[in-house]
């Protein structure tokens, strides 16, 4: 249970109680430091609890696949030592014409070169693997058998719990509000409920990143901007039916797949912003019926059960900014993962806590540099789901 109390102290303060924020301190803790971490609501409140389980290694530059592919067997180490679920079902990117089967090659081809097992497949090779999807117009597809899904809910929790294990402390219901900064260095926080000291502070708040900043007087430029993403869930349908994550670009840049319930979950590309309000749209409800029954007809047959909103955090190039801002000492940020944060949070944690601990990590964080939109050296694009 998330401890009540405030701590008069704490070394490292993590602002942020989502995934990211919960695994930096479970990271840390484990490796014996003090950390403490400062969340206004609850727990996975944010995004965290809000997003589609989707986990993949299917990018398209060398640092986003090496990141995924640690990732991925952090999953896989922590689901089966902390008892949450983590399947490798698979990610099944739908191909329709000559230009995005080239794309995808060159993407097959860097995943390949790091030892993440992507092929193309036959439209018919895919029907076998979904036998409900609709290939009349499906020319190729890529396929990775070890992408997957998680549980969001039940992974940050666990996360949660053993990070408090390992003597981290997490405290809800308490907003930063501000810093206390003397000479460029942290001195401690200020929240609604005290104060709280320390020397060194993580921004994990992804789509609040911006606001902290200004409260830390940060001059940087690191545009991180609030956007409105919808999802949707259906009732449950046979269990496997859709075991994978299916992904259209053509049809909406939709993303769908099962939950361990049944139901059939996702959305599309549909976004709004940027804002802060997180009410669904009619237009939202009517672009996910149209897109996914053109990947799967039978689900025409499907009810909705709900509709909900979370953000994406978006940066100019779909990636974080991970790392040290040198304006104040020690202040680091891992926020901005413009709708693939989940799926990166226990490699971010690696590489956060290696920052921090040992001022080095052998995870490329250059690409994720918080200084490269001020110096104008914006990255590839990374594939944005949704
Ligand atoms: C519809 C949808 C589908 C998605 N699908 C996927 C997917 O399939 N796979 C994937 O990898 N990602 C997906 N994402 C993105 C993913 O949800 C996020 O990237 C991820 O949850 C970010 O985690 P976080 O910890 O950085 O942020 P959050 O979970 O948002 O956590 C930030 C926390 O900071 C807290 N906070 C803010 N300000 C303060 C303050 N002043 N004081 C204290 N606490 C504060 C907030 O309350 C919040 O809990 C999806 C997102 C949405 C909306």
């Amino acid at each position: 249970m998330p401890s009540k109390e405030l701590p008069e102290r704490s070394e490292i303060v993590i602002i942020g109680g989502g995934i990211i924020g919960v695994t930096i301190a479970h990271e840390l803790a484990k490796r014996g430091e003090e950390v403490t971490v400062i969340e206004k609501r609850f727990i996975g409140s944010g995004s965290t609890f809000r997003c589609g389980t989707g986990i993949r290694q299917q990018f398209n530059d060398e640092s986003n696949v090496q990141v995924m592919k640690r990732s991925v067997e952090l999953w896989k180490k922590y689901s089966e030592e902390y008892g949450f679920s983590f399947e490798q079902t698979g990610y099944l990117f739908l191909l329709y014409d000559d230009d995005e089967v080239e794309e995808f090659k060159r993407n097959i081809a860097i995943q390949n070169r790091f030892g993440v097992p992507t092929r193309l497949i036959t439209p018919e090779e895919a029907k076998d693997i979904v036998p409900l999807l609709d290939i009349s117009e499906v020319i190729a597809a890529s396929w990775n058998p070890t992408d997957g899904k998680a549980d969001p809910f039940h992974s940050t929790a666990k996360f949660a719990l053993n990070a408090e294990r390992f003597g981290a402390k997490l405290v809800e219901y308490t907003e930063v509000k501000d810093f206390l900064i003397e000479n460029g260095e942290i001195k401690g926080l200020k929240t609604n409920r005290g104060v709280i000291r320390t020397g060194t502070v993580i921004n994990a708040t992804n789509a609040w990143a911006k606001l902290i900043n200004a409260m830390a007087g940060i001059k940087t430029k690191i545009p991180i901007e609030p956007y409105k993403h919808q999802a949707v869930i259906t009732q449950p349908i046979k269990k496997g039916s859709i075991n994978p994550m299916v992904i259209s670009f053509k049809y909406g840049h939709a993303y769908l797949t099962q939950t361990a319930h049944g139901g059939v979950v996702g959305g599309v590309g549909y976004e709004l912003g940027p804002t802060y309000d997180l009410s669904p749209t009619y237009e939202f409800l009517r672009e996910v019926s149209y897109y996914f029954t053109k990947i799967i007809p039978a689900l025409r047959e499907l009810l909705i059960l709900r509709t909900w909103a979370g953000y994406y955090a978006k940066t100019p190039d779909s990636n974080a900014a991970i790392g040290k801002i040198e304006e104040l000492s020690d202040y680091y940020i891992a926020a901005g993962f413009s709708g693939h944060g989940f799926m990166m949070a226990p490699a971010v944690a690696e590489m956060v806590a290696d920052l921090v601990t040992k001022g080095r990590t052998d995870l490329p964080a250059a690409w994720y540099d918080p200084y490269r939109f001020e110096r104008g050296e914006l990255r590839t694009t990374a594939i944005q789901m949704g």
